[in-house]
C-alpha cells in the first residue's frame, strides 16, 4: 500500500489549492478525482465572475481553474483522475493512518495517509427532493447537467425553458440559455426574495428581460413523453400553497436549480458529527472535524459557497492546518462554541480554539437593511448596509479580541438593526 503525507479527495478548486499549499510547506499529497480531469465545477463555467477577490481579476471559471491546474502541473503534484473514492477507513488500530479505497478503470486503488483533506464538492438537489409531482418526463435537467451539455459538449437541451430556483446557478443558466437563443419563460422562486447574488439578478435576468416569479413554487410537470409545461402555485408567508392561484407555463425543458447540498456521504458513513444547518461536518477553526482527528474539510463539502475565492481560501487554510499537525503533532485544544442568534442561519467554523485569528463564514435567514452583526461576549460588531441569504458573509475575528473569551464556553452572534 502506498503512503502519502495527505490524501485529498476531490480535485476541484478546494482540493487543488489545498494540494498546492501542502506542497509549498514541503509535503507530498495525492489528489484523487473521480472526473475525467482535475478542475471541478469551474471547468464547465464559461461565464465570468471567478477570482475577483483571490486574484483581483474577473476571469471565467475555465480560465480561473486553468491557472490553478498549471501550478499543480508545474509543482509535479501527483493526482489520479477517473478514480472514485468509495470508502475511508478510520480505525484506531491504524492510528494515525487512514485508508482510502477508490475504484478506477485501472483497478482498485488503496492508499493511506495520516491526513485526509475532504473536498468532494456538493451535489444538486433533484426534482424529487423539492416535491414536484408528475410523470418521469424527458426534458428535465439539473442546472449543472444543463451547463455541462451546453458548455462542455455544445448541446442545447431545449428551446422554451423554465428554471426552478433563483440561486446563482439558476440565474447563470438563464443567461446562458438566452445567449444561445432559447426562450427562458420564467425563473420560479418560492421565497419572497431571490436566492442569488445581486450582481447575478441584474446581469443574468434584468439585462435579458427574463421574468422572475417570486413567492411561487412549481408543483407539477405536465406532458406525455417530454415535458410540455409546469404548474406553479403562489405560496403564503409560511410557504404554504394558496389554493386557486395555480398557473400553467408552457415549456419544453425544465431546469432544476434548487440548491446544492454538501457531498458528504463518505463522511457520514465514517460517523463524523454533522451540522443540520449546513448539512456539512462540524469543524473547528483549523477546519478539522470536531470528532475525527486528521480529517480536514474545505470548499462546498464544508459549506455551500457562492464564490470560488472562499473555496480556495478554505482549501489553503485546511492544508495549512494539516501541515501544522504533520510537523508539530497533536496538541490538546479547548473550544468555544459559536452560538447562533437572531437571523443567523449558520456559522462556520462551529467551534473556535481562540489560539489564532478566525475567518468566519455565515449566512442570514432573511434579508435586512442597515444592520450590525454583534458578537456579545467580546463586545465586537460589524456594520452592513444589507445582508441577504444569497450572499455569504465573511468576516475575521482577531486573536486579541478572542482572549476575552477565557473561561467562557460560547461566543454568541446575532444580527441587530442599527
Ligand atoms: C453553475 C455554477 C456557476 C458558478 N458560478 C460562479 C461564479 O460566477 N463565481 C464564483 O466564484 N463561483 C461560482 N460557482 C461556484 C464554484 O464553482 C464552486 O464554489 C466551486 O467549484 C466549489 O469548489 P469545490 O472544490 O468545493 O467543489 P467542486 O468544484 O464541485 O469539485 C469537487 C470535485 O470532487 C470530485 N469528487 C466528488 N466526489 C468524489 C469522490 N468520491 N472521489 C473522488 N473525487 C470526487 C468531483 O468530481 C469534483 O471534481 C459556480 C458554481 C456553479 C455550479
Amino acid at each position: 500500500m502506498t503512503r502519502y503525507d495527505a490524501v485529498i479527495i476531490g480535485g476541484g478548486p478546494a482540493g487543488l489549492s489545498a494540494a498546492l499549499k501542502l506542497r509549498e510547506k514541503g509535503f507530498n499529497p495525492l489528489v484523487i478525482e473521480s472526473g475525467d480531469r482535475i478542475g471541478g465545477i469551474p471547468f464547465q463555467c464559461i461565464h465570468p465572475g471567478f477570482g475577483l477577490h483571490y486574484l483581483g481579476e474577473d476571469l471565467t471559471g475555465t480560465e480561473f481553474i486553468q491557472r490553478i491546474i498549471d501550478k499543480v502541473e508545474d509543482q509535479g503534484i501527483e493526482y489520479r483522475i477517473r478514480s472514485h473514492v468509495v470508502k475511508i477507513i478510520y480505525s484506531k488500530n491504524r492510528y494515525p493512518y487512514k485508508m482510502i479505497e477508490a475504484i478506477s478503470p485501472h483497478g482498485f486503488l488503496e492508499v493511506e495517509a495520516p491526513i485526509i483533506i475532504y473536498t468532494a464538492g456538493a451535489r444538486e438537489r433533484t426534482l424529487f427532493e423539492i416535491g414536484v409531482t408528475g410523470r418521469r418526463l424527458s426534458g428535465v435537467f439539473t442546472a449543472g447537467e444543463a451547463q455541462a451539455y451546453m458548455d462542455v459538449y455544445g448541446i442545447l437541451p431545449g428551446s422554451r425553458i423554465v428554471i426552478i430556483g433563483s440561486g446563482d446557478v439558476g440565474l447563470i443558466m438563464a443567461r446562458r440559455f438566452a445567449l444561445e437563443g432559447a426562450k427562458v419563460e420564467a425563473v420560479i422562486e418560492m421565497m419572497p426574495w431571490p436566492g442569488g447574488l445581486t450582481r447575478n439578478i441584474v446581469q443574468c435576468l434584468m439585462d435579458y428581460d427574463i421574468p422572475l416569479l417570486l413567492g411561487r413554487m412549481a408543483i407539477r410537470l405536465e406532458g406525455k413523453r417530454r415535458v410540455e409545461g409546469v404548474i406553479t402555485i403562489r405560496v403564503d408567508e409560511d410557504l404554504k400553497p394558496i389554493p386557486g392561484s395555480e398557473e400553467y407555463i408552457e415549456c419544453d425543458t425544465v431546469v432544476v436549480s434548487a440548491g446544492l447540498i454538501p457531498n458528504v456521504r463518505l463522511l457520514e458513513e465514517m460517523g463524523l458529527a454533522m451540522d443540520p444547518s449546513t448539512r456539512g461536518p462540524i469543524v473547528d477553526d483549523y477546519l478539522e472535524s470536531i470528532t475525527h482527528h486528521g480529517i480536514f474539510i474545505a470548499g462546498n463539502s464544508l459549506v455551500v459557497n457562492d464564490l470560488v475565492d472562499y473555496v480556495v481560501e478554505q482549501g489553503e487554510s485546511a492544508a495549512e492546518s494539516a501541515s501544522i499537525l504533520l510537523s508539530e503533532g497533536v496538541k490538546p485544544r479547548s473550544y468555544v462554541r459559536i452560538a447562533r442568534g437572531r437571523n443567523i442561519r449558520f456559522a462556520i467554523p462551529q467551534y473556535i480554539s481562540c489560539e489564532r485569528d478566525v475567518v468566519l463564514y455565515m449566512r442570514v435567514q432573511k434579508p435586512e437593511y442597515d444592520v450590525r452583526i454583534c458578537f456579545e461576549e467580546i463586545s465586537k460588531e460589524f456594520r452592513y448596509p444589507v445582508v441577504r441569504p444569497g450572499e455569504m458573509i465573511r468576516l475575521i475575528l482577531r486573536k486579541d479580541d478572542l482572549t476575552f473569551l477565557k473561561g467562557l464556553d460560547r461566543l454568541s452572534v446575532e444580527v441587530r438593526r442599527i
